[in-house]
């Protein structure tokens, strides 16, 4: 991909640095690239972004009290910092970068072109695996800036179809209350919010981060795939900001690596998947 390829131009409302290719990618460079020894493929570290940081001033809305004050009860904790006393700044740029770093880098994965150990690097080939998971996802400012939808493989439903009717998956819900945390803290009011879990016994899954409702979904058609044995498309709700963006890809990580770990490589082969 070229510094000026047309795929970094849909992000003209922000003010990201400039889209680094190698050994870091993405916008400022936010990824690393590995190249380990021994395998074909390369390996990237995506960190993810610290958005709420705590400041050393007190929080201008209970002056530092950590209380909400007034006619409220003496134990209420204020609604800004949680009571934790100090003010806070948030860095959405951060968020947004990572963000459009995922939105490009999904768009090239989509191809599933890899470039092997050694080759130029106008050499590009398909890879032989086919994909769990397609994702395609959306950066941009206000309602749904932060979308996703995409679409499991047959043998991801097959897997899920092997866990009881509504079942959480604690991998994955472990997966989205890291990154959230990472990204924002994790309130007591928030724990609440993240799910992930198969509410039907032909793999109806669904996660939700903290937000209105916001999570992932099965399509509105997905029943139509169910019934002929494919797998099914997934899409979003309310999936505003990058911060629910990433946590809800962290889940769907945690989702892979749990299945590659069980023996599912790729969309044409289960393994020997066991609850
Ligand atoms: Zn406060």
């Amino acid at each position: 991909m070229r510094p000026n390829s047309p795929i970094l131009g849909n992000f003209s409302e922000f003010s990201f640095q400039e889209f680094s290719i190698t050994p870091q990618f993405g916008f400022g460079g936010l990824w690393k690239i590995h190249d380990p020894s021994g395998v074909w493929y390369r390996m990237i570290s995506a960190p993810m972004p610290k958005v709420r940081v705590c400041m050393k001033e007190p929080c201008g809305y209970c002056e530092g009290t950590g209380r909400r004050g007034g006619m409220y009860p003496p134990d209420e904790r204020c609604m800004w910092c949680h009571g934790s006393r100090r003010g806070e700044v948030m860095h959405w740029e951060r968020a947004y970068a990572s963000s459009a770093t995922w939105t490009v880098f999904l768009k090239l994965a989509e191809a599933f072109l890899y470039q092997r150990a050694g080759a130029q690097v106008s050499e590009v080939f398909v890879s032989p695996l086919t994909q769990l998971i397609e994702v395609n996802a959306v950066t941009k400012h206000g309602d749904y800036g932060g979308a996703l939808d995409g679409r499991y493989a047959a043998a991801v439903r097959t897997v899920l179809t092997c866990f009881p009717e509504y079942a959480r998956i604690p991998e994955v819900e472990d997966a989205m209350v890291k990154a959230y945390h990472r990204m924002m803290g994790v309130r007591s009011f928030e724990k609440s919010s993240f799910r992930a879990q198969v509410q039907s016994a032909d793999g109806w899954f669904v996660t939700n981060c903290p937000g209105s409702r916001s999570g992932l979904h099965p399509a509105h058609d997905a029943y139509r795939d169910i019934g002929k044995g494919w797998g099914y498309e997934f899409q979003c709700a309310n999936v505003d900001t990058p911060v629910q963006q990433l946590t809800l890809l962290a889940g769907l990580a945690a989702l892979i690596t749990l299945l590659r770990t069980r023996g599912v490589e790729d969309a044409s082969s289960m393994g020997a998947f066991h609850v």
